[in-house]
């Protein structure tokens, strides 16, 4: 039989904290990869935090711009943020895998009707920013003087209301600029949100991690790539296979019909129209394109 005292010694599982955004533009992506990676919390997203039902994994809902410094704190563990974030913040804490989501870049623009010549040109302007470290950092390494306005949000506007000549701002598309008669001439920094870790993680804590990234790459490299099928007249196979990459080499296996094979293989997104082509011109047809939900190479 147990004594009182050693039950008491039993200590709680360890759980990683992850910190990701209350609500916001990484919002639903975060949730979303964690859904990928088979992790669970559907039960807790309008509280603080949420356990996942399936992983020791605790996910706390945060403003973006605090994750950085609750993770240096180590409040949390690990955090999914943008780098125009992290980099801003400069925290302590180490900067991991990127996740392919919360693509954005971080851009220079002056009003429409102006000639650009080159950094030179913002000697001596006001510029208006939610990013000052970075628009320092940006105007220092051009050896450019300028003055920095630091504003919160809608800094889009500040040129048209006579508080700055240019701003520095996140663009996805550019059609705000636009609408607000300005126009993109430097990109200081291309974004995307990754994943970012404290310092000093626990032995447990790091397997666990492990585990979440080993999942995170399976998706990632799924969403890269497609799973093809063909059929191949036999007299051409050869010359088709060798267009296929493959993980290892195609799968080939016979067709009911004499003369022809069925060929399956993975190719990734960067070359699949190429190929996809040439295939064609090889004789391949009845080409079917599927996608991967997890690939573990
Ligand atoms: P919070 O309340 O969490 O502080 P926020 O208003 O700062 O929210 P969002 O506008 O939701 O933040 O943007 C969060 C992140 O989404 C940005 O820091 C950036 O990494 C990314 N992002 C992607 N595209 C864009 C875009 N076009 N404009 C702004 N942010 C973008
Ligand atoms: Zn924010």
């Amino acid at each position: 039989m147990l004594e009182a005292s050693s039950q008491n010694s039993v200590t709680p599982p360890v759980k990683l904290r992850l910190a990701i955004q209350k609500s916001g533009r990484l919002h639903d992506d975060s949730i979303r990869l964690l859904k990928e990676c088979g992790i669970d919390i559907s039960n807790g997203v309008n509280k603080l935090k949420a356990d996942a039902s399936n992983f020791p994994i605790e996910v706390y809902f945060l403003r973006d711009d605090d994750i950085p410094q609750y993770v240096e704190d180590a409040v949390a563990d690990i955090g999914f943020v943008g780098e125009n974030v992290v980099f801003e913040k400069n925290k302590k804490l180490i900067v991991g895998e990127k996740l392919g989501f919360g693509k954005c870049r971080l851009c220079i623009a002056i009003r429409k009707g102006e000639d650009y010549t080159g950094a030179g040109f913002l000697a001596n302007k006001r510029i208006a920013t939610s990013y000052p470290v970075l628009v320092r950092q940006f105007l220092n390494k051009n050896n450019i003087n300028a003055e920095i306005h630091e504003i919160s949000g809608s800094v889009e506007i500040a040129p048209g209301i006579g508080l700055a000549d240019s701003i520095c701002d996140l663009v996805s598309s550019g059609s705000t600029l636009f609408m607000n008669g300005l126009k993109e001439v430097e990109t200081i920094l291309e974004s995307q949100a990754v994943l970012i870790q404290n310092e000093n993680l626990s032995e447990a804590k790091k397997q666990l991690l492990s585990r979440l990234l080993f999942r995170i790459q399976a998706v990632k490299k799924a969403k890269n790539n497609k799973y093809i099928l063909l059929n191949a007249p036999n007299d051409n196979l050869e010359k088709i296979i060798s267009l296929l990459p493959g993980m290892k080499s195609p799968t080939v296996l016979p067709l009911a019909e004499p003369g022809w094979s069925s060929v399956h293989s993975v190719l990734n997104e960067n070359e699949f129209w190429d190929i996809i082509e040439q295939l064609k011109e090889a004789g391949a047809q009845g080409i079917l394109v599927i996608p991967i939900e997890k690939m573990i190479v």
